[in-house]
């Protein structure tokens, strides 16, 4: 039996790319009684590159969904405060209860992912991992019309659909096919050196800010606490690629030395993980029979651990947009999403430029907290108008 096996010649959508994003819509869409495959050229349930800290605006979504229990069941730990330390403050933040949301949660990729396919295959959908889309097929006028799958063993398939959706990733190849024009273009990169320690006790997450460096701790699966450490994509560039764990260990001495101090009595569970960085994009997430959610319409900078909320959110609008069918539902969605990135985006930019000063961050954290706080309730209001009961009470 191969990866393609099964797949029929048609659905309703094809959505490419099967983590939070794909995943999440693909979820959305079987739910509404749509035909739907999603396909990962990936493994099943693998990890990817990539923190986890999720804001309120994506576990309420995972609550919402009924899926918040069983990112629990899974052993991910609630965090209860979120600490920031500036160099001359320390500024703590309860996390309350509220909106169906008991805490905010860091799930484990290989932990999230799952949960949303499995939630995905429960609802109808086919998820096929270790199939590839190389390829869009296309109508008359140019309307995309389908795929071409391509699964390890090289074998093909073209499947129709009536609108294919691309979730797949940074690097999006239906983004690249469709040329969907960039909308808002980022200015700076910053870059992340991760690993897993065990011994680090932590209650909450860790925000610690130094002079253009920053580290943070983040309390996860397994009793495990991520530990990164980040620096403007130039700084990386020139001298973490060398020696990633003298330079992780350098910045974190920059960015938190109390916490440097304390690694000796703490151990690293396996190998560092560096992203050299990528200025941050929106594109347009919409077009003749496609459209964009996740990563591959909007990419922003790392160092605001937004961009899982931020799919999980955009999935809510994409699958109800595709749901209704038309393009005026379509248009609603890409305003949407802007209404919601726009500033977000641009406070995350100006973050990763790694070039303020104390004063100046403090004054871009306050204004990404509002624009946090504007985005989940128009999350709340979303579900309220449509009627749709909270699946899981704090
Ligand atoms: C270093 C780093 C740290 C981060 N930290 C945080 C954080 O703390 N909190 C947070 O919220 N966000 C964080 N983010 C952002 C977060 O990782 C992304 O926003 C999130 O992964 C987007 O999910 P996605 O489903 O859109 O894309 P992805 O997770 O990238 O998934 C895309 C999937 O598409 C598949 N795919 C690609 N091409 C094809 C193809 N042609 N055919 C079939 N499948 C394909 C891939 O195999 C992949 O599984 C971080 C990102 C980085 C890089």
């Amino acid at each position: 039996m191969t990866a393609l096996d099964g797949i029929k010649a048609r659905y309703d959508v094809v959505v490419v790319g099967a983590r939070a994003a794909g995943a999440a819509t693909a979820m959305l869409l079987a739910r509404q009684g749509l035909r739907v495959l999603a396909v990962d050229r990936g493994a099943y349930g693998t990890d990817t590159l990539s923190t986890h800290a999720l804001m309120r605006a994506g576990v309420l979504q995972l609550a919402r969904w009924g899926l918040l229990d069983r990112i629990e069941a899974e052993g991910t730990p609630r965090v209860r405060r979120t600490v920031f330390h500036y160099e001359d403050e320390v500024v703590d933040i309860p996390i309350k209860a509220k909106d169906g949301v008991p805490a905010l949660f860091a799930p484990r990729r290989t932990v999230l992912d799952r949960v949303l396919v499995d939630a995905a295959v429960e609802t109808g959908a086919v998820v096929r991992h270790h199939v590839r889309v190389a390829d869009l097929v296309r109508g008359s006028g140019g309307r995309v019309e389908g795929v071409l799958l391509r699964d390890d063993e090289g074998d093909a398939l073209a499947v129709r659909a009536g609108t294919v959706i691309g979730a797949d990733g940074l690097r999006s190849t239906v983004a690249s096919l469709v040329g969907a024009p960039v909308t808002r273009q980022g200015r700076h990169a910053s870059a992340v050196v991760y690993g897993y320690w065990s011994g680090l006790e932590v209650d909450g997450y860790r925000w610690h800010w130094g002079r253009a460096a920053a580290a943070g701790l983040i309390p996860t699966n397994g009793g495990l606490v991520l530990l990164y450490a980040g620096v403007s994509s130039r700084r990386f560039a020139e001298e973490t690629r060398a020696d990633i764990p003298g330079c992780y260990r350098r910045i974190l001495e920059e960015a938190a030395p109390e916490l440097a101090g304390r690694l000796p009595e703490a151990r690293l569970e396996g190998t560092l993980h560096g992203f050299p960085g990528h200025p941050g994009f929106l594109r347009r997430p919409w077009g003749p029979g496609w459209a964009l959610v996740g990563d591959a319409a909007y990419f922003k900078d790392p160092i605001t651990a937004h961009g899982i909320s931020d799919a999980l959110r955009d999935a809510e609008f994409v699958a109800r947009a595709v749901g209704r069918g038309t393009d005026a539902a379509m248009a609603e969605y890409e305003l949407a999403r802007d209404e919601l990135s726009t500033s977000l985006f641009e406070v995350t930019d100006r973050i990763a430029s790694l070039e303020w000063d104390n004063a100046e961050l403090k004054t871009l954290h306050r204004r990404l907290s509002d624009e946090m706080k504007r985005e989940v309730a128009a999350m709340v209001e979303l579900h309220e108008e449509t009627g749709e009961p909270a699946r899981r009470s704090a």
